[in-house]
């Protein structure tokens, strides 16, 4: 049998790629990347270029790496829902094997294929992976989704089993003839000159190998501290394979696993690092039975929520300056290398829904701009719990303390030093509010605020009873309030 193995954007890797394996098992294999222009048009590129270098990074490598097997990744350039139909009756291929997306869009193009196909007398087969479990799968004693984090991590861990990953082939089976009628569909692997997008050094490396080098480091320095470790945002705590989970260049089940036996010795590490995974669980079992999530709050109370509209305050937020040292190094993180830590990512999103009263929808489609990891699914979740509108939410009144954040998670104030270099000399005690600092003293360590750096451009309590306001005025007379803590 003739099968093509569709390689898509969420699973660039050779190992524990069950849809290339049962490929192999049942004959001639034709390894596809298709460059559709919904991504890889520079203007659309541009909008998203650490996840466009990281893409481009690992699909180079993986096409050495298909090549080392003894075949070749074939790259085709056109709108996937026409090109995959058009690639399929040219090689005259039985069948197109993916592994499945959970994205509603992605749901849907396969739907559109899968008939093209299926006309043409060949067809789509799907295969799990993306995730450890099927979202979907995980489901309440009532047989409905869950809409709480900690019975879905409980439900998950009894009902899923999770097995030991596959290892890559080392050989493929040589790329059949290429029809003429095939040629004409294909071109060239993307370059980041082909779509325009300029290097930037400190995005992380991608590929199958680099995440493997990842996972070894965290367990290597990290790993055994996670659960004390993870929300220091100034140290290297984490295992930093969140774009590896969403370009698939690390498989969920290989996270999980190496992790596991890593972390034997280490149970409380191992069970808060196991958490974060179920975590993502979530967000994809949420996307995938809630669909609506990516455009609309998951709580109905929240639809019309009196969000401002204040450009000042939303470039200031951008830009990271805000005048609150860790709100600002976030932003500044952001944009300098396509990652924000998980605790800044937090108190970044608290600040922006709570302190300015802006969409959660701007700053989520900003981290799905700049995140070398930005994942549809992971980000709403993260977006949706900040702001107090989604599954499992942070209560709406509850209003992070971006200083008390800082002083508690980046006491050194390493993470600020590092990210808002015009504050490096400032002693620890007000790296977090400046403002608070005698100004002769700032002035003699080069701080001049206002003029070298941004005095608050809001203040805490204030802000914090606008919001209190503002969401107790909406969410009362919609019988959205629960009470306060
Ligand atoms: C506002 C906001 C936006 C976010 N956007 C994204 C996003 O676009 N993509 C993304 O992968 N994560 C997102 N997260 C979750 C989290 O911040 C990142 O997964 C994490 O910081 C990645 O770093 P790491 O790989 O070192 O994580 P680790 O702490 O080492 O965790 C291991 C893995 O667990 C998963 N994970 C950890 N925390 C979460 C979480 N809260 N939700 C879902 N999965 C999690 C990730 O796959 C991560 O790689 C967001 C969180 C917030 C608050």
């Amino acid at each position: 049998m003739r099968t093509l193995v569709w390689f898509r954007g969420k699973d660039l890797r050779l190992a524990d790629h069950a849809p290339l394996l049962d490929a192999v098992r049942h004959g001639e294999v034709v390894p596809i990347f298709v460059v559709d222009p919904y991504f890889f048009a520079p203007e659309r590129a541009q909008e998203m270029p650490s996840r466009m270098q990281f893409l481009v990074d690992s699909l180079g490598e993986l096409a050495t790496s298909i090549e080392a097997c003894g075949s070749q990744l074939l790259f085709a350039h056109g709108k996937s829902v026409a090109i995959v139909p058009e690639l399929a009756r040219a090689f005259a291929a039985e069948r197109v094997v993916a592994h499945r997306w959970s994205e509603p869009f992605g749901i849907e193009r396969d739907r559109r294929i899968a008939k093209a196909l299926a006309e043409g007398g060949s067809r789509l087969e799907l295969f799990e992976g993306e995730t450890l479990a099927t979202p979907g799968q995980i489901l309440t004693g009532s047989g409905t989704p869950f809409s709480v984090f900690t019975p879905f991590s409980r439900a998950f861990v009894k009902a899923v089993t999770i097995g030991a990953p596959r290892p890559a082939p080392k050989t493929l089976p040589p790329l059949p003839a290429i029809p003429a009628a095939a040629k004409k569909l294909l071109g060239k692997a993307p370059t980041l000159g082909s779509i325009g997008v300029t290097r930037n050094e400190l995005v992380v490396a991608g590929g199958e190998k680099a995440a493997r080098a990842r996972v070894t480091t965290f367990l290597k320095h990290a790993a055994a501290k996670y659960d004390e470790g993870r929300n220091a945002m100034g140290v290297a705590g984490t295992s930093r394979v969140s774009q590896d989970l969403k370009f698939g260049t690390l498989s969920a089940r290989s996270a999980w696993q190496a992790t596991r036996h890593g972390l034997e010795d280490h149970p409380k590490a191992w069970r808060t690092f196991a958490n974060e995974l179920v975590w993502r669980e979530f967000a994809y079992d949420v996307l995938r039975s809630r669909p609506a999530v990516l455009e609309h709050p998951f709580k109905p109370a929240w639809e019309r929520f009196p969000w401002r509209k204040d450009e000042v305050a939303w470039r200031a937020w951008v830009e990271g300056k805000t005048g609150y040292p860790v709100v600002d190094a976030a932003a500044r993180q952001l944009l300098g290398e396509g990652f924000v830590h998980n605790r800044a990512r937090m108190i970044a999103a608290s600040f922006l829904c709570k302190h300015l009263l802006l969409d959660f929808r701007l700053g989520e489609a900003h981290y799905m701009k700049y995140l070398t990891d930005g994942d549809w699914a992971a980000n709403d979740l993260g977006w949706q719990w900040s702001a107090g509108c989604g599954v499992d939410a942070q209560p709406w009144f509850r209003v992070f303390n971006p200083v008390t954040q800082g002083e508690r998670f980046d006491a050194d104030g390493a993470y600020v030093r590092r990210w808002v270099p015009e504050l490096a000399n400032v002693p620890s005690r007000w790296i977090h509010s400046p403002w608070l600092a005698p100004p002769l003293e700032l002035r003699a360590l080069g701080v001049n605020l206002g003029r070298t750096y941004p005095a608050p451009i809001v203040e805490h309590s204030l802000a914090r009873g606008r919001f209190l306001a503002a969401a107790e005025g909406h969410l009362r007379p919609a019988g959205g309030v629960q009470g306060k803590s």
